[in-house]
């Protein structure tokens, strides 16, 4: 049950792997919560999740529903919609969302992750299936396919370099040339792998269900794996820009290692810079426990 003139302890922006283990954490600490929350998350594309404890080949939206169910049963509420703008104080803070109203509590914890800005030229469906940004999560289930890692220079060949195990064929497309003559790049030659220099600009799906992706200078090349830079990824800003939140050199919010920001009543947690410590899901879920033990700390505390 949610209710508007209800004051919450905590309002968690955004039901993912941080968002709902800091719930968790937070409802079983006997905290009146509130998640509020958009249904898609980062890895919502992907048919099953790897790398996850217990968890291994589920699909995400199971996983979700299981820890939305535990953090209920704990007392949490949940509203699901966009929250479109947030204010802090000193004594509250206050969201606002598209169409359930407003919400007030005494600490909000944004945990919304980042967008992910990615190339059009993936094909409809392709995102999370064939084409991704990590080469950990997926890339043992394409075991065996031809690999293209697609980017600017030095994290694409790291990329590509990643794959070579699993890679039936192995190509780096990079944008910046000076890559060609980097030491990565002889490296992947001496591993049997090719360098293309160029900026894919097409990409269509063949009939075996791979890729064939199109350079700016007309180099085809067939795909069974795609694996993007992460840059696809950008820092979600609409709510730290209107709490006025510090950001970082990168745009996320400034934030401790737990979930600290420059506003005493607002915390972050999830990925907060590209070289953040927490990595992948279970370091994302990770981060909201121990931004959840700092606000738990807070109110404790005062
Ligand atoms: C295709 C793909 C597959 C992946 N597969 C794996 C994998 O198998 N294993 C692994 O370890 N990692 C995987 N990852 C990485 C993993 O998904 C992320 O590390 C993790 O989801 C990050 O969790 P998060 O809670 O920070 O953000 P998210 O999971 O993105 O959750 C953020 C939540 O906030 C909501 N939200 C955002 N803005 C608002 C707003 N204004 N109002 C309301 N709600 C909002 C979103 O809708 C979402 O529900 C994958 C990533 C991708 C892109």
């Amino acid at each position: 049950m949610t209710d508007r003139n209800k004051q919450y302890d905590v309002i968690v922006v955004g039901a993912g792997a941080a968002g709902l283990s800091a719930a968790v954490l937070l409802g079983r600490s006997k905290r009146r919560v509130l998640v509020v929350s958009l249904r898609g998350r980062r890895n919502s594309p992907a048919d099953r999740v790897n790398n996850v404890p217990y968890a291994h080949g589920t699909a995400p939206a199971e996983v979700y529903r299981k820890m939305e169910s535990d953090a209920a049963a704990y007392g949490v509420g949940f509203v699901w919609d966009e929250v479109l703008t947030a204010r802090a104080g000193t004594e509250s803070v206050v969201v606002d969302t598209r169409s359930s109203g407003s919400f007030s509590a005494g600490r909000l914890l944004l945990a919304t992750g980042p967008i992910d800005d990615l190339p059009g030229w993936i094909p409809e469906g392709q995102w999370g299936r064939t084409v991704f940004d990590c080469p950990y999560c997926h890339t043992l289930e394409h075991d065996g396919a031809s690999f293209v890692a697609v980017g600017t220079g030095e994290e694409t060949l790291q990329h590509a370099l990643l794959c070579r195990q699993y890679a039936d064929g192995l190509t780096a497309v990079v944008s910046d040339p000076a890559a060609a003559g980097s030491a990565l790049a002889g490296r992947l030659r001496e591993k049997g792998g090719t360098l293309v220099v160029g900026t894919v600009r097409t990409a269509s799906t063949l009939p075996s269900g791979e890729l064939l992706l199109q350079t700016d200078k007309g180099t085809e090349i067939t795909a069974g794996a795609v694996v993007l830079d992460t840059a696809v990824q950008r820092p979600n800003q609409a709510l730290p820009e209107a709490l006025g939140l510090e950001l970082n050199p990168h745009g996320f919010p400034r934030t401790t290692l737990s979930g600290q920001t420059s506003h005493p009543r607002v915390y972050n947690t999830g990925k907060t810079n590209p070289s953040s410590p927490y990595f992948a899901w279970t370091g994302a879920a990770s981060s909201g426990l121990n931004a959840a033990r700092k606000i738990s700390e807070d109110l404790a505390f005062g």
